[in-house]
């Protein structure tokens, strides 16, 4: 099938008007058009800033310091972000009732920015848009944290317990959050479509979602510009651009 053509929005339509209960599973790949660079492609965030792995986080305030000056960094293209067409139309579907949850790898919070209820996203990784204590789990909100940063540095420290406090997003080396996985895994299993958006398919555990859902007699869609490990499983495969072929597919502009 060609990339982002109307036939493959087409085909999509159709297994979504043939659906009862659909989930998405969206990764970096659904906020490039929001202007957030995603993991893998060339100029993506991890080619010019590797990540700060949970243990070497929690060895020394030195590294805590430098983890927050690369997250000063990402905030720029954060804070600008705005939910692109692909946002929207996942939206739409929320709302109309056919798709149950949303499961994300995503840390930005755009699908909540545009209009889906918290209650309905299931965050893998943590959410980069708020920091908490990683001792009695108070939330920080980010603004005074960073302006604190960047007057001299300055790590933040709970002021409840003086536990670190760390954004809220899964780092490597962390534990995946039980709940949430617990979530993904029921939603994966009970739904009847698993549309994945924009991942590269080989962050695990995450990446198993797909092939549970199929498993369990979903139908699965691969959305990508690229080809996937999983593409072979898949009852369709769109390489094209996510904001076209799903805004095509469910009428949303
Ligand atoms: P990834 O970067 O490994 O893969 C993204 C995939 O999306 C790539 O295969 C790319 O070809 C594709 N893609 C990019 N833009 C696209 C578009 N407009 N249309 C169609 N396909 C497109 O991302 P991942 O698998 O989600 O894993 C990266 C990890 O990094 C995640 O676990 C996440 O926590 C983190 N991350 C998050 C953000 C964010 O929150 N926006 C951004 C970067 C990285
Ligand atoms: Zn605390």
């Amino acid at each position: 099938m060609k990339p982002g053509t109307s036939s493959a929005s087409a085909a999509l339509a159709a297994l979504i008007a043939r659906s009862q209960r659909i989930v998405a599973f969206t990764g970096a790949g659904i906020s490039t058009e929001s202007g957030i660079p995603d993991f893998r492609s060339p100029g993506g965030i991890w080619s010019r800033m590797q990540p700060i792995d949970f243990r070497d986080f929690m060895s020394s305030i030195e590294m805590r310091r430098e983890a927050w000056r690369r997250k000063a960094v990402i905030d720029q293209d954060f804070q600008q972000a705005a939910p692109n067409r692909g946002h929207r139309a996942l939206a739409a579907l929320v709302s109309r009732g056919a798709m149950s949850a949303i499961i994300t790898q995503n840390i930005d919070g755009l699908h909540q920015a545009s209009g889906v209820p918290a209650d309905k996203v299931i965050e893998l990784h943590g959410n980069g848009t708020y920091a908490t204590c990683l001792d009695c789990g108070q939330r920080y909100e980010l603004a005074p944290i960073m302006v604190a940063f960047e007057r001299d540095e300055t790590v933040p420290e709970c002021d409840a317990c003086g536990g670190i406090v760390k954004s809220a997003t899964v780092s490597f080396g962390q534990a995946m959050p039980q709940a949430a996985m617990a979530r993904a895994q029921a939603e994966s299993t009970a739904c009847d479509l698993f549309i994945v958006l924009g991942s590269s398919l080989v962050v695990y555990p995450a990446a198993g979602f797909p092939a549970l859902a199929k498993r369990r007699g979903a139908k699965l869609v691969i959305i990508n510009r690229e080809e996937t490990d999983q593409d072979g499983s898949a009852d369709l495969v769109v390489h094209g651009e996510i904001g076209a072929t799903l805004g095509e597919a469910v009428g949303v502009a």
